[in-house]
């Protein structure tokens, strides 16, 4: 019997939450522990923060220029937070995940859906908070938001985890350190799983 390991492909990992749910907070803690986690593949039309670097959170591009790469269908799913354009790339996922290497994204809860539903192999994590009270005082703790602001949120965040059950996995954002040992856990099946996949006859 023959078999051939053919190049492994990279994985992409998504991570989505409601707003406040804890998605940056957890990607940049597994991005610390797997540097190679962090290859950008979105593209922005919000102007850098301090501590931003071109290519590595984003790809900063004018609106206009956005709305080219749009009509041009260069993302696998784009949308509008807060007035900003941000979108996923499907050429630089594609390079990337060729070559091997694994992305994470965080990103909302329809961009992941939309990711999967043109990229199946796509793996969608849903953060979930331990209850909607915790999620409240998280987006209390952090914003400067008015009440009403916190209302919008609140409202939408029930909205987002009706899709909870549309994810591959569902780790809920009790502590961080669980999350993210919860999340490696995943990636370490979820690897070994795609190695056995790429053996061939
Ligand atoms: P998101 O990116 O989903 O909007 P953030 O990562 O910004 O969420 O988290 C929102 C707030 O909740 C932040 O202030 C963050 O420090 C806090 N937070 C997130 N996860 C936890 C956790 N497990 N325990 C305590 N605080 C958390
Ligand atoms: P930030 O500007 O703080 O990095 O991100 C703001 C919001 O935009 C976050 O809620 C994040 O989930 C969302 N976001 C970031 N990148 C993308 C993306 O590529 N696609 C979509 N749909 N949302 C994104």
């Amino acid at each position: 019997m023959n078999f051939r390991l053919e190049r492994r492909r990279g994985l992409l990992l998504v991570v989505s939450a409601p707003s406040g749910g804890g998605k940056s907070s957890v990607l940049k803690l597994l991005r610390e522990r797997d540097p190679a986690l962090g290859y950008s593949v979105s593209y922005t039309s919000r102007a850098p923060r301090p501590g931003d670097v071109d290519g590595k959170t984003y790809h900063f591009v004018s609106r206009e220029r956005f709305g080219e790469m749009i009509d041009a269908g260069a993302f696998y799913e784009h949308a509008e937070v807060h007035g900003n354009l941000y979108g996923t790339s499907a050429e630089v996922v594609e390079q990337a995940l060729g070559q091997g290497r694994g992305i994470a994204l965080d990103i909302d809860v329809q961009g992941g859906l939309a990711i999967k539903k043109r990229l199946p192999e796509a793996l969608l994590v849903f953060l979930l908070p331990p209850s909607m009270a915790t999620l409240e005082k998280r987006l209390r703790g952090r914003a400067t938001d008015q009440e009403e602001a916190v209302r919008i949120r609140m409202e939408n965040a029930r909205q987002e985890m009706a899709h909870w059950s549309q994810y591959d996995y569902v780790v809920v954002n009790d502590d961080l350190e669980g999350a993210i040992s919860d999340i490696s856990q995943i990636l370490t099946a979820e690897s070994r799983r795609a190695a056995r996949l790429t053996l061939v006859d």
